[in-house]
Order: C-alpha cells, then structure tokens, then sequence
C-alpha cells in the first residue's frame, strides 16, 4: 500500500540516504535506483538481486507509485497511442505516444485534471483533482515503454495540468529523466509547456536544466486572451514576453510559442499581425495548430486555407514558424476527452469502473 515516500520520486542521494539509513550499502542503493529507472521496476519483488531483507525494510518505510494500464486507443495511420492510465488511488491520467522521424516522443500530464480553465481545453472542465509526484510522471513514460517495447527520446509536458503550478515535481521529474543512471534523456528533448505562469518560467530559467520552455499563447492581445485564457487575467502578456526574453537570455534556449488556431476567433490576418508583431526580435519559434474540437465547446479548428495563410504571414515577417503534424487523425478527440468518458460512463453505471471499463475504448 502507499505507506511513507514514494521510492521512485526520490533523486538518487536521497535514495542513497534511505539505504545507507537503513544499514545497507551504498551499492545497493544503485542496484534499487538501476531496476526503478532502468530496468522500469514497478514492485520491491522484481528487484532479484536486492536481499529480501533490504527490501522488505524498503516495502515497510515506501512505496512505489505506479501509472497501470487502462485503457489505449491506437492510430490505424501513424501508430500514435493515446494511454488511459490508473493511478495507485484510482485517478485517471492521459498520456500519449507518438513516432516522429527523429524519435519516439510522449507527451505526460502533471496534475490530475487542472485548474487553469483555458475555454478550449477538456482537460480543465472538472477542475484540479491533484498535483501528480515526479515518480508518476515517470511511470506514464516508464509504461509506455514497456507496453510498447520501444525506445523513449523526446518527453512534452503537454498532457493535463499546469507543470508550473506543481513545479518542484517537475523539476523533480526532469532530473530523474535526465539522470545518466536512468533513462539518461537529454534534457533539450525535454520541453515544459505552460500557459505563462510568469514567476514559474523565471524560476525555471535560474533552475538552468536546459530543457525547453514552449509558452501557450493562443492570443496576441492581453484582451483576446482573457476572452479564452483566465490565468491573462494574472499575467499580462507583457510580463510574459519580458519572462520569456528572460528564459532565453538565461538558458540560450529559443522559446517555442503555441498557437492554437480556432476558427473565427484568433486566425485572422489581423491575428497573425499582432502576433508578429508581440513577438518579433524574440529568440522563437511558433507551433501552428488547429486546436483540437471539445465536445463541451463550441469551438472549431480553422478551416486549411486559413492555418496556411497565418503562417505564411507569419513567415513573411521572418518568424519561425510550424504547422504541428497531424497525429492519429482517427482518435484525435482532444487531450482529457478519453479520462472524461471514462468516468462520465463510471458514473453511469458504477461497477464499469475498475473492472472493464478498457471495453469501451
Ligand atoms: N498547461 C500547460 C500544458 C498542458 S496544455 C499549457 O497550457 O501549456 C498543452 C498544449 O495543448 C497547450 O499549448 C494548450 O493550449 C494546448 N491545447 C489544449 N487544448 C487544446 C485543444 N482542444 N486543441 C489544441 N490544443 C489544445
């Protein structure tokens, strides 16, 4: 059960005080850390060549958090998979899996639902349940590779919840991703994604971990952005460009900005002027997307021709820009729709949940 600190959450000194604590060795404490972040061990009994003793100490003073299988929806184009995971107290979580040509890529979430209320977002429609641990952001990555068998080398925070609102858990999860006793992923195929939590990305520049910070922009003026993003109600966009020069001028790492285009509300001409405008001079790079249709939302994705037209004139004021690739067009309901249909059918007919809930995806 979930008894004292989770083991996987723990860096390795930590791990290594635990151990040397409990009278072992420290070599033990690197055969521990090697099957949690290496050989992906989710109990204290694969750990063969641990002494029952230690880990029956172990079991007694910690637990190991895990992120199980629930449910997996899987592209019939791309092979991209979309995971519904359980949690050791029963939430859900999503993450995805998708192949790129430069590698195999996961996008995690960071907190049980979220709290931030962007109006296109399913993942915020029934709010923040709970931050998520490091070892839980770990475990979405860890069961993915071993469910898929392949290798991991680029990790998006870019699921549900708002990484810097939980932000020492990330930074957490970052260095134990990172770690050349683990998966050892470097640290620039690690991007943070936020939608502009202003001290959060200045703390996170003096952190100086080299990943790489895309910001959720969706809007050019403070006034749009109100309109579809609450948190602008904190941070004016000012601020928030002054934070990302700032990320940049720390970290020499180019910011990456996220626009998701929605028909009829931020895809104009005008739109793409104010953004070149807003952004012009920065160290950037724009993501293009059609934001994805919310069924609780009546917001639509922008018709081709439009998305074409923004970045060309994006393009023409000499900014880097992207149009994202369409992955699994055929379970491409928006991020935090798979958990929501899940529990809405739960609390239809209670004992779906836990037992066979994997029947209806
Ligand atoms: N809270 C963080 C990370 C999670 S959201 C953030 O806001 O960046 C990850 C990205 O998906 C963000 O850029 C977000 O704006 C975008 N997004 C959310 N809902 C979307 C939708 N329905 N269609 C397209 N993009 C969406």
């Amino acid at each position: 059960m979930m008894t004292g600190p989770d083991l996987k959450s723990m860096e390795y000194p930590e791990l290594k005080e635990l151990v040397l604590g409990l009278g072992d060795k420290k070599f033990r404490a690197d055969q521990v850390f090697d099957w949690l972040h290496n050989k992906l061990a989710d109990d204290f009994d694969s750990m063969t060549n641990v002494p029952k003793s230690l880990r029956e100490a172990l079991k007694g003073d910690s637990y190991i958090s895990t992120a199980r299988v629930y449910g997996m929806q899987e592209s019939k184009y791309d092979g991209t998979r979309k995971y519904l995971f359980r949690l050791c107290d029963d939430n859900l979580i999503e993450s995805v899996f998708m192949r790129y040509e430069h590698g195999n890529s996961v996008c995690v979430s960071t907190q049980v639902g979220c709290r931030m209320g962007c109006k296109f977002c399913a993942s915020t429609i029934d709010g923040l349940v709970r931050d998520l641990t490091a070892g839980e952001m770990l475990s979405q990555v860890y069961s993915i590779i071993r469910d898929t068998g392949e290798r991991v080398s680029n990790v998006v925070m870019m699921g549900s919840g708002e990484p810097l609102e939980n932000f020492d858990n990330t930074v957490k999860f970052i260095k134990l991703l990172s770690d050349e006793r683990g998966l050892n992923i470097s640290r620039r195929n690690i991007t943070v994604s936020t939608c502009g939590i202003v001290p959060g990305i200045r703390r996170l520049a003096d952190e100086n971990l080299n990943v790489t910070l895309a910001l959720s922009l969706h809007a050019y003026s403070d006034e749009k952005r109100r309109e579809i993003m609450p948190v602008a109600n904190k941070y004016p966009l000012n601020e928030v460009i002054d934070a990302c020069r700032y990320f940049f001028d720390r970290t020499g790492r180019r910011v990456t900005f996220e626009y998701s285009l929605i028909g009829g509300v931020n895809d104009s001409g005008a739109d793409a002027a104010g953004l070149a405008a807003l952004i012009g001079g920065l160290n950037c790079h724009v993501n293009l997307i059609p934001v994805n249709p919310v069924k609780e939302r009546n917001y639509v994705g922008s018709a081709k021709q439009a998305v074409l037209a923004f970045k060309n004139k994006l393009e023409k004021n000499h900014i880097n820009v992207t149009i994202r690739r369409e992955m699994g067009r055929d379970i491409d309901g928006a991020c935090g729709q798979l958990r929501r249909r899940v529990l809405a059918e739960g609390r239809e007919s209670n004992e779906r949940i836990g037992t066979n809930a994997q029947d209806i995806l």
